[in-house]
């Protein structure tokens, strides 16, 4: 069952591809074509034929009516001259003349004569009398022997006096007691038939007879076969017992070509016309017809075949460009719905027109649900000032925006997700609207791990510029700050401060609780430079030193003074100190117009360091007084 339903399915399928359809099409019109030129053909035959039989119908019957009026005129004619020659004996050169002038309003008539019981010529039309004795001819004969008055139409014979086929009219002649005196001959050459039958232009193969009822052939045209005998045709066997006149189709007796044929007896006559056309005339314009028409209906046809091949053609190739788009459409249906990012199409306005079916998977939505909605709604309240910014900078289809933002899942937790995306225009459609394409991905994995190397940057950036014991700036952000501070201002002042007396410390109190120590000083100077421009730095071991931008020595001074006492009031015993508790010594140096470089600064802040370390520790000096010093010292030394 299941199988006869496939196979009929795919029957049907096959009868509706095209290829049939167009040849189906094409039988239909072949059909219509032929059946419509054969029909014509068939209706104009006839009609030719129904015409043919008109005009050869009325031909025969004109010649008929011809034939007659001739043998008419010669009968009145001859039957005047019996009752003139059955009681007057005329002269003979009256009656010859009378004769010859009868003759000259009888055209059809060459020669009367008249022969006497004994067959001798009596009257004669010719110029000389004849001398031949006529006693032997079948006429002469027949009218001796009946008494019948009546014209009497003879076998056609060769003249002996002209050498032309002759009909000979007789009529006997009587004396006035009716016994026989002699016969009247009136001689009609066959040639004047002839000569008129030829008048008519009925072209090659076509014929006129003139017959006796008996079927001697009196005259024809045109195989001049005068004398031939068709009693034995159908036309003497039938048709003529059937009816005065006929149409038939006959296989001529005289050239065996098929025709049409036609007769007519005549009336007062025994003689009949026939008239015989060949068929190949008779249906010579409908084949010429029938060709044009064949013409016609064959370049007809060929332009529907090739109408059709080309239709065909067009079905196929259009059947295989639906296929290949079919294809294509699934093939990126395929590519969009399984890859792992998201493919998105918006209109104008952010509305989802298109979401793939990864969506699915990596968002744990419905892409039905999305269509129609604005994309705004999947976009965190927080990202969609940055969206909507992202989008703005889209100003035309050659620019691609990125931007990162938070999103929902289907669950309701957050996903970081970044999309590519950029204007698109339909190339088909110039007048489409402008519509959004984006690439979304998943990219929360990712964000996590950028934020925890951000924090490990952060952390790396802060070991290498910092002190990793106390927290402090360490040496080199410290030159660094330094030079940048000497490049900038011209007021500049450095603080190098040393813990007195600090190894002592740590050899009474561990190194644990020097490094304990190191911090909360640490956190006096970080306090003391806290909020403001300066710079307080671990210059190294128990060293530590304060950049001041801007700052004077006078000011500088303060600050240092400042130091020393905060770090007295921490109240750090120290039992290697003079006075029992941690102490610092402070060096302090400012820029002036002498001061090189920020090295010779730095340098100048050791010595005044140094100095105070002489002076008993616990105290501040400027490199400025030391400079006197120095300078008297040196006078004294030198002087
Ligand atoms: P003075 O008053 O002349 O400066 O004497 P002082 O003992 O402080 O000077 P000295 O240069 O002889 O000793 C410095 C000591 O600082 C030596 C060392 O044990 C100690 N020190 C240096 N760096 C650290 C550190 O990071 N931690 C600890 N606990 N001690 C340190
Ligand atoms: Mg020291
Ligand atoms: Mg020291």
């Amino acid at each position: 069952m299941a199988v006869a339903t496939t196979s009929t399915a795919r029957s049907l399928s096959r009868l509706s591809a095209p290829g049939v359809i167009v040849a189906v099409f094409v039988l239909a019109m072949s059909a219509c074509v032929v059946g419509l030129v054969l029909w014509k053909a068939v209706d104009a035959r006839r009609s030719a034929l129904l015409q043919s039989e008109v005009d050869i119908r009325n031909l025969a019957h004109s010649l008929q009516e011809q034939a007659s009026h001739t043998f008419q005129a010669a009968d009145v004619a001859m039957a005047g001259m019996v009752d003139l020659l059955k009681y007057q004996n005329p002269r003979a050169d009256r009656f010859n003349q009378f004769l010859v002038n009868t003759i000259k309003s009888l055209p059809q008539i060459r020669e009367f004569g008249v022969l006497d019981a004994t067959g001798e010529w009596r009257y004669s039309s010719l110029p000389k009398t004849p001398l031949h004795n006529n006693y032997d001819r079948n006429y002469f004969t027949f009218h001796r022997e009946n008494d019948d008055p009546g014209l009497r139409i003879n076998d056609p014979l060769l003249s002996r006096l002209t050498g032309q086929m002759t009909i000979l009219l007789t009529r006997r002649l009587n004396n006035q007691d009716g016994s026989f005196n002699g016969v009247l001959v009136a001689a009609i050459p066959s040639d004047y038939f002839n000569d008129f039958f030829k008048s008519f232009d009925l072209g090659e193969q076509a014929g006129i007879s003139l017959l006796r009822n008996d079927g001697i052939v009196l005259a024809h045209w045109p195989s001049l076969d005068v004398g031939k005998d068709l009693s034995n045709t159908e036309l003497f066997r039938n048709k003529v017992k059937e009816a005065r006149s006929g149409y038939y189709r006959i296989t001529s007796p005289f050239d065996g070509v098929t025709k049409y044929f036609g007769y007519e007896q005549s009336a007062g006559y025994p003689v009949l016309v026939t008239v015989a056309i060949p068929e190949k005339q008779v249906l010579a314009d409908w084949r010429g017809h029938l060709r044009s028409d064949i013409a016609v209906a064959a370049v007809l046809l060929c332009s529907v075949i090739l109408l059709a091949t080309l239709l065909s053609t067009q079905f196929r190739f259009r059947l295989n460009m639906e296929k290949a788009l079919r294809e294509r459409e699934s093939r990126y249906r395929l590519l969009a719905d399984n890859i792992a990012d998201v493919v998105i199409l918006l209109d104008h306005a952010g509305n989802f027109l298109y979401v793939s079916h990864s969506v699915e998977f990596v968002l744990g939505l419905d892409p039905a649900t999305l269509i129609g909605r604005s994309c705004l709604e999947l976009v965190h309240p927080d990202d969609i000032s940055a969206v909507r910014a992202a989008n703005a900078k889209l100003t035309d289809s050659s620019t691609m925006q990125s931007i990162v933002f938070r999103t929902y899942r289907d669950d309701r937790s957050t996903a970081w997700v970044e999309i590519n995306f950029k204007h698109a225009e339909r190339a088909e459609d110039a007048d489409e609207r402008i519509e959004i394409v984006g690439v979304l991905r998943d990219v929360t994995l990712r964000k996590i791990m950028q934020d925890e190397l951000t924090a490990l940057n952060t952390r790396l950036a802060e070991l290498a510029t910092t002190d990793g014991l106390t927290g402090l700036a360490n040496r080199r952000t410290l030159d660094g700050f330094l030079n940048r501070a000497f490049t900038q201002d011209d007021q500049l002042s450095v603080l190098l401060i040393d813990i007195d007396h600090f190894k002592g410390y740590n050899d009474s109190m561990g190194h644990q609780a020097g490094d304990g120590c190191l911090k909360r000083v640490a956190s006096v100077l970080a306090d003391a430079t806290i909020n403001t421009s300066a710079l307080a730095a671990r210059y190294g071991g128990e060293e530590f030193a304060i950049i001041l931008p801007g700052v004077a020595e006078a000011e500088a001074m303060i600050v240092a003074e400042a130091v020393r006492l905060r770090v007295r009031a921490l109240e750090i015993v120290n039992g290697a100190a003079a006075r029992g508790y941690l102490s610092v010594s402070i060096g302090v140096a400012s820029r002036n117009a002498r001061t090189a470089n920020e090295t010779v600064l730095l340098g100048e802040a050791d010595l005044a360091l140094y100095e105070a370390k002489r002076r008993g520790r616990d105290c501040v000096i400027a490199q400025s007084t030391l400079e006197q010093d120095y300078f008297s010292a040196g006078f004294q030394q030198h002087g």
